[in-house]
């Protein structure tokens, strides 16, 4: 048999390698800017253009390469960082690996010019796809400028993958956003599409973090300062009470490293525990300088992970360092005296002489939930609203029988062909506060109501977003709200959906905006939570499926009305929900998938009794 194993060109190995190191252009940004802090810089430009897609430029004062190195610091495996195995345990820069310049070069047009301060000329390089179309030399200031133009111009499929340009930015405001805020002794600036967005002079920690998040920020913090043989831990906490809805501002950084952490995120948790109420999240900005031979960063460039080899102290160091930045700002957990009151039963103290006496139940055969009782003291417009929900019902009485007689549509799934037909002389009983139950014909119907609130409000909004007939309530007085930069970018994306759904908000200064009106079922809420929420969610949906923007808006926003715990449950509340939901296009499932009916059939309930 002949051979057939062959070589990969460069050109082609590198632009397999590229992919692993450049998923998008924030992976590019990130590796320029890391190259130029390794450079020793302490003045850097990042400079971008159509969300990097154009152009991602960064302009630095560091060390600058001399006429060889410029050309061989595109090749795979070029790297000054290290000599010897033996180094990959001391690693003090990001680099190390040799490949960013050479993958980048692979995909993209590049242009390098680059000047030592000892040399007298700069060299500028041109290389495009792998290949060097110009190599000369030039005049330009000591230090490096690299010019990236049209990232992937020859892997169109990857250029295809990338999000918006609103999403894609918002990644590389991160990334530029975690090297400010390791270095607030250099000075950054950022142009996007040709507007200055960002200059951070050289100013201490508190104010850079001040800088970047913009709004008094700094006085929200607390400073934590551990020493300890394993790690010293240095930064900033947020003060309980600024705890957000989105997990914004959450910062670890090792050895000036970014990175995400889950296991010393819990225990940041678990300090702010009792502190901050639940599903919201405190910021920090917290700095660990731990020996490079106790952690090991040697791990894919483009994660975020790294392993510490004794994880299970530098936790508790992590939690007591917190405790103790409370403790010295007399933050400290309070009782939680709702819990205690649950237990005091005051006047419902049991009574022996009188003995036990069961609670007396009247039944009435006559009620019917549907019927409309003048004496209910629900106003002509609830009533109104009550009469369409019991047309709702009688009618998808009569269309049950129809559906399940004549056809099998898709929309109208068997739960919803089977129910209202079998729906017999309804009364509805709540249960833990969770479940609507109302007995049936054919069994006991359970209804989980958030998920059941959540196919409702979807729909609805769908209409209104739809109709284009968005009821919007003006505030009156409006709210300014400020959210973390990329938060912030994302929000200007989605300002026109916002609108549609009947939100009145207009963009007001650096990562503020004003919220002149909100759709009316919103008026009671804490309007900042309510965006804040929004947008958790909202990054979630994107994450973890791309569908459309208003979409995903609509959907964050159903999720987010739905987990109100407000909600009376009332006769009619419960009566209206049911009614709305057998309306609705899919009443068994939630638009998150979440399962929100079933019935226990007469039989498994007899069965129980065997
Ligand atoms: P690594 O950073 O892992 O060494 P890169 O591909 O990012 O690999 O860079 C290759 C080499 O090019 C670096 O080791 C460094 O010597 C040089 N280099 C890259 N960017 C700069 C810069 N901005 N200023 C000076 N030298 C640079
Ligand atoms: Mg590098």
């Amino acid at each position: 048999m002949s051979d057939i194993i062959k070589i990969l060109p460069d050109n082609v190995a590198n632009q397999i390698a590229a992919g692993e190191v450049i998923q998008r252009p924030a992976s590019a940004v990130k590796e320029l800017l890391e190259n130029a802090i390794d450079a020793g810089a302490d003045d850097i430009q990042l400079i971008i253009k159509d969300a990097g897609k154009t152009l991602i430029q960064v302009v630095d004062n560091g060390c600058g390469m001399s006429e060889t190195d410029a050309r061989l610091c595109f090749e795979r495996h070029a790297t000054s960082k290290i000599n010897e195995a033996g180094d990959l345990f001391k690693i003090h820069t990001y680099g190390f690996r040799g490949e960013a310049l050479a993958s980048i070069a692979a995909i993209a047009q590049l242009e390098m010019k680059t000047k030592k301060k000892s040399d007298d000329v700069a060299t500028s390089i041109l290389i495009e796809g792998s290949q060097v179309k110009e190599h000369t030399s030039c005049s330009a200031a000591d230090g490096t400028s690299i010019a990236v133009k049209n990232l992937f111009f020859n892997v169109p499929a990857r250029r295809n993958f990338l999000k918006s340009d609103a999403t894609e930015t918002s990644y590389i405001i991160e990334e530029f956003n975690r090297v400010a805020l390791v270095y607030p002794e250099k000075s950054f600036a950022f142009y996007n599409n040709g507007k200055l967005v960002s200059k951070l002079e050289k100013m201490p920690l508190r104010q850079r973090i001040n800088s970047v998040f913009g709004h008094n920020y700094g006085e929200r913090l607390i400073s934590i300062d551990e020493s300890t043989t394993v790690a010293d831990i240095k930064g900033f906490i947020g003060k309980p009470e600024f705890a957000r809805k989105t997990r914004g501002e959450q910062y670890f950084f090792v050895n000036k490293r970014y990175i995400k952490h889950p296991y010393l995120n819990h225990a940041v948790d678990k300090a702010y525990a009792e502190l901050i109420p639940e599903q919201s999240y405190p910021s920090y900005f917290i700095y660990i300088t731990i020996d490079p031979k106790n952690v090991d960063v040697n791990i894919h460039p483009a994660k975020t992970e790294v392993k510490f080899f004794d994880e299970k102290t530098l936790y508790s160091i992590l939690k007591a360092g917190i405790r103790k930045a409370f403790g010295s700002f007399n933050i400290t957990p309070s009782i939680d005296f709702d819990v205690d009151r649950a237990l005091d039963f005051g006047a419902t103290v049991f009574n022996r002489e009188e003995g036990i006496k069961f609670p007396a139940v009247t039944i009435n055969p006559d009620y019917n939930p549907f019927r409309n009782n003048p004496h209910s003291g629900i106003s002509d417009e609830t009533s109104k609203q009550h009469d369409k929900n019991l047309k709702n019902w009688e009618t998808l009485y009569e269309l049950g029988k129809e559906i399940s007689a004549n056809k099998n549509t898709d929309e109208k799934n068997e739960a919803q062909k089977e129910i209202p037909m079998e729906y017999e002389n309804a009364s509805f009983f709540c249960f833990g506060k969770k479940y609507i139950l109302t007995p049936m014909k054919s069994g006991l119907l359970f209804i989980d109501i958030v998920p059941a609130r959540e196919r409702i409000l979807y729909e609805k909004f769908l209409e209104t977003a739809e109709n284009q007939s968005p009821v919007c309530q003006r505030l009156l007085f409006p709210k300014t709200i400020t959210l973390p930069p990329a938060d912030a970018e994302l929000l200007s994306d989605i300002m026109k959906e916002m609108r549609l759904l009947g939100f009145d908000i207009e963009a007001f200064g650096k990562n503020t905006f004003v919220v002149n009106g909100v759709p009316s079922d919103l008026l009671d809420e804490d309007i900042n939570e309510t965006i804040e929420r929004l947008m958790e969610s909202y990054k979630k949906n994107q994450l973890e499926a791309s569908c459309e923007k208003k979409i995903n808006l609509i959907r964050s926003l159903a999720k987010n009305m739905a987990a109100r715990t407000d909600l009376k449950l009332t006769d009619e509340t419960m009566q209206a929900l049911a009614g709305q939901l057998f309306a609705s296009s899919m009443p068994d499932t939630s638009p998150s998938g979440k399962k929100i009916l079933f019935i226990l059939s007469n039989e498994e309930i007899e069965k129980k009794f065997k």
